[in-house]
């Protein structure tokens, strides 16, 4: 962190604010020019809030040149983060493959879902129990019934289950009986559900919000990192953009910008990116080639009658044609399926 003092700033002032800045365990370094002074900070500048410092009559501006987060930091970690679920890696040399519908509907439709993308090659399966609806009046999800199903669509499959989680009171229930908590674009920046997510070891899929840029992304990673749970796979679902004819856009430079500042895993979701199914199988491809670790896919027996987001979701047989191009593009770039 470097701070540009304000010019006429006497001695004894630059010596009240390196002690209080001292005293918050950082190394202060003045550069005394005729024009500028500058204090340069060395140490650990994570705990110093740089609002605090400008709000001081005598500093000009406050600066920057290390990122924000320290624990999701490639600089402080340079390997990759391979997380373990129940077994399977997540960040390893094998794509993860995350697929399965929306919202669970009924026991019938979620362990048909697991069986097949099973078969086809998937490695987790997913599907939302609590939702998180624009509209209170559209379908909510089945809330813990549907996470019964799961449970049982697990049992049937042998896939372990992914699914979000909305409320930070229902934490021990995820950490029971979830093997992947989701956090949801929604609620990437609800920090007391992070906090929470923090004390307990599960692995955390935390979404890229909404309008979060890739710093707040790796922010509320800290967040989780930093209670302790270092267990984070992120994951690109697009953004808000001025474009309407896609859901959101999909920020494919966000891949290769987060495995340079970061050592956690990111997954993609091209369906919620697009919106639009036809562009599932495209988007994919293309995550893999810019070297996503995986894919989180929605796929339904019937998306036609689908109670939450139909448009976007492929069939099994869809899904299947994918996995099966998809190894050509892993081993392209130096992994497999
Ligand atoms: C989901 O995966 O079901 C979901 C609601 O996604 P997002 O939070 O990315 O909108
Ligand atoms: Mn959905």
């Amino acid at each position: 962190m470097v701070i540009i003092l304000k010019a006429k700033t006497t001695q004894a002032e630059v010596i009240k604010l390196t002690t209080e800045l001292e005293a918050k365990g950082v190394i202060v370094s003045p550069v005394i020019g005729t024009e500028l002074m500058i204090l340069g900070l060395v140490g650990d500048t994570s705990r110093i809030d740089p609002l605090q410092i400008e709000a001081n009559n005598i500093v000009e501006k406050v600066m920057h040149v290390q990122e924000p987060f320290k624990k999701a930091n490639r600089l402080f970690h340079p390997e990759n983060t391979i997380v373990d679920v129940c077994g399977q890696k997540i960040g390893g040399k094998k794509i993860a493959i995350i697929a399965g519908p929306c919202s669970v509907e009924s026991e019938d439709q979620i362990t048909l879902i697991a069986n097949e993308v099973k078969k086809l090659g998937a490695g987790f399966l997913r599907g939302g129990a609590f939702k998180p609806r624009t509209s209170p009046y559209s379908f909510q999800g089945l809330e813990h019934d549907g996470l019964e199903l799961l449970k049982k669509a697990r049992a049937k499959s042998g896939l372990p289950i992914v699914t979000e989680i909305m409320s930070p009171y229902d934490v021990e229930l995820f950490a029971k009986d979830v093997d992947i908590i989701q956090v949801g674009a929604r609620n990437m920046q609800n920090f007391d559900l992070l906090k929470e997510l923090g004390k307990i070891n599960k692995p955390i899929l935390l979404k890229r919000g909404l309008s979060a840029t890739i710093e707040e992304l790796l922010m509320s990673a800290e967040y989780i990192m930093a209670g302790g749970n270092e267990n984070v796979i992120l994951c690109e679902r697009g953004i808000r953009t001025f474009e309407t004819y896609t859901r959101n856009t999909l920020d494919l430079s966000a891949i290769p910008a987060i495995k340079k500042l970061s050592h956690l895993p990111v997954v993609v979701d091209p369906s919620h990116a697009t919106g639009k199914r036809f562009m599932i199988d495209p988007l994919s491809k293309a995550a893999i080639a810019v070297g996503a670790d995986g894919l989180i896919i929605e796929v339904h027996n019937d998306p036609e009658k689908a109670l939450c987001d139909g448009p976007q979701s492929i069939k099994p047989d869809q899904f299947g044609k994918l996995f099966k191009d998809l190894k050509a593009i892993a081993e392209a770039v130096g992994r497999e399926m």
